[in-house]
């Protein structure tokens, strides 16, 4: 009955502040009650004194401890304003069971969930939905920083611009769901060729570009060899093995160039690959 009672007034800022005031008003009675029940003789300046000391007391200790109700509502408004710059809300020790601590908690659970679909929706929104490899958008953001990066510390970029070969036929011939499960083969044989830090996206419909850094024409060459090797090896039910073939592009990134130049550079070399017969690797022209 009692532990029901103080757990509702533990749960009610209401009841809190109403109890603190309550205790507060009632001071200088306590004090004056005290003072005579000690036997003190009582003159007009002494209870005059004693009551308004009381009264101070009463007020400093009403302050006192209102200010330390609502501070777990200071604490929770700065940590929202400056959720934007610092995120320590997120953090934010489990206050107490009253209404501050409810809204603390739900503020906390909301920003978690804003957090958590903030950071799916930027990957859905890089990410190739079929092969999970990156999209042309996210090429196109990630290569400034990969160049800059390569810029400070003087290092090569290339890329590799590859596209099936007569992808159009496959899905012509055994439909649409089996080219699909061309374009997945093809990018997990990209996958296991990459090392940590290249990057690979699907830029087109049946078109791939890798970003290779710290890697100058020659070694992307070589890169883009084994690749081409890898997808002649890829198996697809029902095609047969070495249907599944690309042509590659490969162009060695110019002091500042910009990726759009540099994948019409890529690009023509592509288009010498197809002409060439296809499931080739060509180099493009360096100006
Ligand atoms: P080439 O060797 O000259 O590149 O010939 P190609 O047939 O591969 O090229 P083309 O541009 O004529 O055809 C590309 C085809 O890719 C046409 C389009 O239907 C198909 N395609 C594009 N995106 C997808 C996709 O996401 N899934 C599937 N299954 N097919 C796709
Ligand atoms: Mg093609
Ligand atoms: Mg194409």
């Amino acid at each position: 009955m009692f532990e029901d009672r103080l757990n509702k007034i533990k749960s009610s800022i209401v009841a809190k502040i109403f109890l603190v005031c309550f205790v507060s008003v009632h001071v200088p009675l306590i004090a004056l009650v005290t003072f005579l029940s000690l036997g003190f003789q009582p003159s007009a300046l002494s209870i005059f004194g004693l009551v308004l000391s009381a009264t101070l007391v009463g007020t400093v200790l009403c302050l006192y401890a209102i200010w330390r109700l609502i501070s777990p509502l200071n604490r929770l408004a700065s940590a929202l304003k400056r959720y934007p710059d610092d995120k320590t809300i997120l953090t934010l020790p489990a206050s107490a069971s009253d209404e501050i601590g409810t809204v603390t908690d739900i503020a906390r659970s909301m920003l978690l969930e804003v957090e958590d679909l903030t950071r799916k929706l930027k990957h859905q929104a890089s990410t190739d939905f079929l092969t999970g490899l990156g999209n042309r958008r996210a090429l196109m953001e990630r290569m400034p920083v990969i160049q800059a990066q390569a810029s400070r510390s003087d290092d090569a970029v290339s890329i590799i611009l590859f596209d099936l070969d007569h992808f159009k036929r496959i899905n012509d011939e055994y439909g649409h769901e089996t080219g699909d499960k061309a374009l997945m083969a093809v990018a997990e044989a990209v996958k296991d060729h990459l090392r940590p830090y290249d990057y690979a996206a699907r830029i087109g419909g049946e078109e791939f570009c890798i970003v290779l850094p710290r890697a100058d024409m020659a070694s992307a060459l070589i890169v883009a060899e084994r690749l081409r090797n890898a997808v002649a090896e890829c198996v697809v039910e029902p095609l047969a093995k070495g249907r599944i073939t690309c042509s590659f592009g490969v162009a060695e990134a110019r002091q500042n160039e910009r990726l759009q130049e540099l994948l019409l550079r890529a690009d023509a070399a592509l288009y010498q690959a197809k002409h060439g017969g296809r499931n080739l690797v060509k180099s493009a022209q360096s100006k």
